[in-house]
């Protein structure tokens, strides 16, 4: 049986498997940056998702927001690279918009991943189209706001597909931003490492509300 909602403990559970999911993932994400970029992304995410681990693991938070606060505060603060101020910020503005409710349900999963979306759109200066995370966070946004009323299993679903979908399109853009710039038309064909990084782990998320 899947989960309508989540509570507190149980946000904190999902990104625990999400950090999980990201640092078993690591090969694969070095070899996309290595394809587009300087290859760091898959060791970045992995330091990052492990302080992640030790920001949350076995802690009480008061919120639900919290909990996603704490993992930008993780990732911002151990990654460095363009991915762990983005990151940061995914995760610090959209824990804030998530409010300090104790329930985390589609609504909340909603105002996650808008303002957390905006803000990196906002801060880092990326439109959709540019290659980069942006272009998985912004269908998985959008998507969320569409499934917001379904009970959370079946709006992460929905949500993961979306992200992924993104993630696949990344594939035939020409990068315009960040070190795959320089690439132009060589940087087709294959996936943006930080939109590869966001499928991950809105998947790790809906795997967990799935069980
Ligand atoms: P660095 O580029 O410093 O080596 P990483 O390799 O960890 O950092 O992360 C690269 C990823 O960061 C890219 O694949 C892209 O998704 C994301 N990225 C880079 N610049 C931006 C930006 N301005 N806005 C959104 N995402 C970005
Ligand atoms: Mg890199």
């Amino acid at each position: 049986m899947g989960k309508a909602s989540l509570t507190i403990s149980e946000v904190r559970d999902m990104m625990l498997a999400a950090a999980d999911k990201i640092i078993e993932s690591e090969p694969i994400l070095t070899d996309a940056d290595r394809a587009l970029g300087d290859g760091d992304h898959g060791v970045g995410m992995e330091r990052g998702m492990t302080a992640v681990k030790e920001a949350l693991a076995g802690k009480d938070f008061p919120s639900a927001g919290k909990v996603f606060v704490a993992v930008g505060t993780a990732m911002m603060s151990s990654m460095g690279g363009a991915s762990g101020a983005i990151f940061g910020t995914l995760f610090r503005s959209g824990g804030k918009a998530v409010g300090e409710g104790d329930a985390f349900t589609a609504k909340e999963l909603a105002a996650l991943l808008r303002e957390g979306t905006d803000q990196v759109m906002a801060r880092g200066g990326a439109k959709p189209g540019d290659k980069t995370m942006v272009d998985a966070l912004v269908p998985a946004a959008d998507k969320a706001a569409e499934v917001a009323t379904l009970p959370l299993d079946e709006a992460l679903a929905a949500v993961a597909e979306a992200a992924a979908a993104g993630r696949d399109a990344s594939e035939g853009m020409i990068a315009t931003m960040g070190r795959a710039k320089t690439l132009g038309e060589n940087s087709l064909g294959k996936p943006d490492a930080g939109a590869v990084s966001v499928s991950i782990i809105v998947a790790a998320m809906r795997d967990y509300a799935a069980a």
